[in-house]
């Protein structure tokens, strides 16, 4: 599996696994858990989760699928903005440990910008890094302006990037790029809708591979991109794990290029 270095440090695979919506059914929870599992031994052992979701249950499930795995895993959460001041953020952190059933994430991402100042929350997480409580920290969400506003260097910002919301190739991408900041790209498969797209299923049918693993080979193509797609079920994460493997050819990235234009303007950062 094709890694990226994250600022400051570890190594992760560019292919992971998001978690939002899971931990909400009690009908989808087994296969949702196995679908973890199942990318573990796949190798997508970036298993990307938050707070937010299912107000807290998709941590919970993380937590349960990793029992007797934990350090195969590399684990990143999310804060909420609201949460994200000094006295909140330690304790909003130390219950997604609790729900992760873990002593510490790998990597906590301010989920989106808020009222709390960046300085006030870049310090209350490089708090936690230097207690050894994560390993890591970074954000979601930035535009280029708010990130120009980040004292200190995120381990990566996490944003809306797929085939139909390539707004951020026309400065963002670039802007990080020169900062030495990965991109972790999410929605990568727009939530599903994208595989709908007939020039996407018409270039998946000549290569023989599934749409979502080319528009997951798509978002990969850049080397400092990494792809957490969420998958609930171990069917779809086996075809998601293609996209690791997969290199585009160049009459494939032009056909996609033709139905899916890049952005000839800025595009102010979309967010779901
Ligand atoms: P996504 O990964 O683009 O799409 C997920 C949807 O695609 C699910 O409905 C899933 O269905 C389906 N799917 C996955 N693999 C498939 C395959 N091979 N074939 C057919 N369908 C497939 O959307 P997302 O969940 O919004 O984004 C991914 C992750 O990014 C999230 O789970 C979350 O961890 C993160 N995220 C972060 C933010 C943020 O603000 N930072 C916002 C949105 C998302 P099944 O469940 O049936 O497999």
């Amino acid at each position: 599996m094709r890694t990226v270095t994250l600022t400051h440090g570890p190594s992760v695979p560019a292919l992971g696994q998001g978690t939002w919506y899971m931990g909400e059914d009690p009908a989808r929870r087994a296969d949702e858990i196995a679908s973890l599992r199942a990318g573990l031994d796949l190798g997508l052992s970036l298993i990307d989760t938050a707070t937010m979701y299912g107000d807290g249950a998709a941590e919970e499930l993380v937590g349960e699928a990793l029992q007797g795995r934990r350090d195969e895993a590399f684990i990143v959460t999310k804060v909420l903005p609201w949460e994200a001041d000094a006295a909140g953020l330690p304790a909003s952190v130390h219950g997604s440990l609790r729900r992760l059933r873990t002593d510490r994430a790998d990597l906590v991402l301010l989920h989106w910008r808020g009222d709390v100042p960046l300085a006030e929350t870049v310090e209350a997480l490089e708090r936690l890094v230097a207690a050894g409580d994560i390993g890591a920290w970074g954000v979601s969400n930035l535009d280029v302006e708010d990130l120009e506003d980040i004292p200190g260097q995120p381990a990566t910002n996490q944003v809306l990037y797929n085939l139909t919301r390539r707004g951020p190739e026309f400065d963002l991408l670039p802007y990080q790029r020169a900062a030495g900041i990965p991109t972790m790209a999410y929605s990568p498969i727009e939530q599903a809708r994208l595989l709908r797209s007939p020039a996407l299923r018409t270039v998946a049918e000549q290569l023989g591979e599934a749409p979502a693993a080319v528009a997951l080979a798509w978002v990969l193509r850049h080397p400092d991109v990494i792809a957490i797609p969420k998958a609930g079920t171990p069917a779809h994460v086996a075809n998601n794990a293609r996209a690791a493997d997969l290199t585009l050819p160049q009459d494939t990235l032009e056909a996609l290029d033709a139905a899916f234009p890049a952005p000839a303007r800025k595009v102010p950062l979309e967010m779901l």
